[in-house]
C-alpha cells in the first residue's frame, strides 16, 4: 500500500507500557489525527514511524516497504518520511533557503534552487528565502519547517502538535494554511495531536487513543464526536456531566429525565454522559425537570450555568453552555432537558453499549 502501515506496534519504556497493539494506516492524501491526552504515547508513535526509536514488537512499512520491525530498522533518512515536530527546530545557522534545502542534498543545484523557491512560495515565505530564523515570527517559522518537511515530496508526512508553540489567532489561519499545502502536496499526513478542536477541523479519519496507548476509537471525525463508543472517548471533547441510573425497560431513569438504553439488560447499572451544550435550559418552558440556577457567567458567545435538581444534595452540581445570555436570578421557573441523542449511555464499569 502507498503510504503508511503500522500493524500490531507495542512498545514500552522499562515495565511502562506506551503503546498497546496499535494498527493503523495513511493512504496518499489522507490526513490522520491521532488524538490523546498528554502522556499516552502518541509522540513515541511517531517517533517510531519516523525511525528515531526502535521497534519492539510490530511492523512498519512505508510506500509497501517494510522498513521496522523487531530485528530490522531502516534509519529516518532513508525512510522518504517528512517531520515536524513542536519546536519547528530550524538550523539557527542557515538561512531559510538553506534550511529547506536540507533534505534536498544529492540533487544537482539547479533542481535544488527551484524546488527550494517551489515549496516556499507554497507556504508564502519565498521572500524570506535569505532571512535567518531569528528574525521570524513563530507563523513564519512553522511555514519554514513545513516547507522542509515538504521540499524532498516525502511519500508520508509525520506532523507532531505542530500549531502547538502559536497563540490563538495565528493557531487558526496556519492551521487553515497548513491543510490545504498538504492537500496540495497529497502526502499521506499522521498527525498527533491533544487539541480535539484541531482533530476535528485537520482530520478525514481520527484515532483517539487512551491512556494506556490503546487505540479506543476510530473512525470519521464526526462519527467519533457524535457517537462516542467509549466513556473515556465522549469526555475528551470538553466538559461533560455525568449521571448514574439503571436500566428498567430498555430506558433509564434519572433525575434529569429518561434516555433510551435499548442494549442494556434489566437492571443494569449505568452512567449517561451529556455535553454542556446538549443541555437547554428554558424559563417557564413546559418542557424539562426544574432546577435552581447556581451561578451564570457570560463567556462571549455563551453563558455558562451552573445548576442543580433541588432537593437533591447527593447530586453534583450540573454545568451547561447556553446560546447568548441567560440570567443569574430568572424571573420564573427554569427547567432542563437534555437531547437524548446527545446523551451517551455506558456501564458503570466504563465499557461501551
Ligand atoms: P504529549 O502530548 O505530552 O507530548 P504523548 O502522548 O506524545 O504526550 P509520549 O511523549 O509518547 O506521550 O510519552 C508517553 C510516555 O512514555 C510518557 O509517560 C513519557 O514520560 C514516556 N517516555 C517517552 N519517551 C521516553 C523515554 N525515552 N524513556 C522513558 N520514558 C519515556
Amino acid at each position: 500500500m502507498i503510504g503508511l502501515e503500522v500493524k500490531n506496534l507495542s512498545h514500552a519504556f522499562g515495565s511502562h507500557k506506551v503503546i498497546d497493539d496499535v494498527s493503523l494506516t495513511v493512504g496518499p492524501g489522507k490526513i490522520i489525527c491521532l488524538l490523546g491526552p498528554s502522556g499516552c504515547g502518541k509522540t513515541t508513535l511517531l517517533r517510531l514511524a519516523a525511525g528515531l526509536e526502535r521497534v519492539q514488537s510490530g511492523t512498519i512499512k512505508v510506500d509497501g516497504v517494510k522498513v521496522a520491525d523487531r530485528k530490522l530498522h531502516i534509519p529516518p533518512e532513508q525512510r522518504h518520511v517528512g517531520l515536524m515536530f513542536q519546536d519547528y527546530a530550524l538550523f539557527p545557522h542557515l538561512t531559510v533557503g538553506e534550511n529547506v534545502a536540507f533534505g534536498l542534498e544529492g540533487r544537482n543545484v539547479g533542481d535544488r534552487k527551484s524546488r527550494i523557491d517551489e515549496v516556499l512560495g507554497q507556504v508564502n515565505m519565498l521572500d524570506y528565502r535569505d532571512a535567518y530564523p531569528h528574525v521570524l515570527s513563530g507563523g513564519q517559522q512553522q511555514r519554514v519547517a513545513l516547507a522542509r518537511a515538504l521540499a524532498p515530496k516525502p511519500g508520508v508526512m509525520l506532523l507532531d502538535e505542530p500549531f502547538s508553540g502559536l497563540d490563538e489567532a495565528l493557531r487558526i489561519q496556519i492551521r487553515e494554511e497548513t491543510l490545504s499545502v498538504l492537500r496540495e502536496a497529497g502526502t499521506a499526513v499522521l498527525m498527533v495531536t491533544h487539541n480535539p478542536e484541531e482533530a476535528l477541523f485537520m482530520s478525514d479519519r481520527m484515532l483517539v487513543m487512551g491512556p494506556g496507548g490503546r487505540i479506543l476509537q476510530a473512525g470519521a471525525p464526526d462519527d467519533v464526536y457524535a457517537c462516542p463508543k467509549d466513556p473515556f472517548v465522549a469526555t475528551f471533547f470538553g466538559r461533560t456531566n455525568r449521571l448514574m441510573g439503571v436500566v428498567s425497560d430498555g430506558v433509564v431513569a434519572t433525575p434529569l429525565g429518561k434516555f433510551p438504553a435499548p442494549h442494556y439488560s434489566e437492571g443494569c447499572k449505568v452512567q449517561v454522559i451529556f455535553r454542556t451544550h446538549s443541555v437547554h435550559l428554558e424559563i417557564n418552558g413546559s418542557n424539562g425537570i426544574p432546577v435552581d440556577v447556581v451561578s451564570a457567567r457570560p463567556m462571549g458567545r455563551d453563558t455558562r450555568v451552573q445548576f442543580k435538581v433541588p432537593g437533591r444534595g447527593d447530586l453534583p452540581v450540573f454545568l451547561s453552555r447556553v446560546r447568548g445570555r441567560f440570567p443569574e436570578t430568572p424571573s420564573g421557573k427554569v427547567t432542563a432537558r437534555i437531547v437524548p441523542e446527545e446523551a451517551f449511555v455506558f456501564h458503570r464499569d466504563g465499557d461501551a453499549s
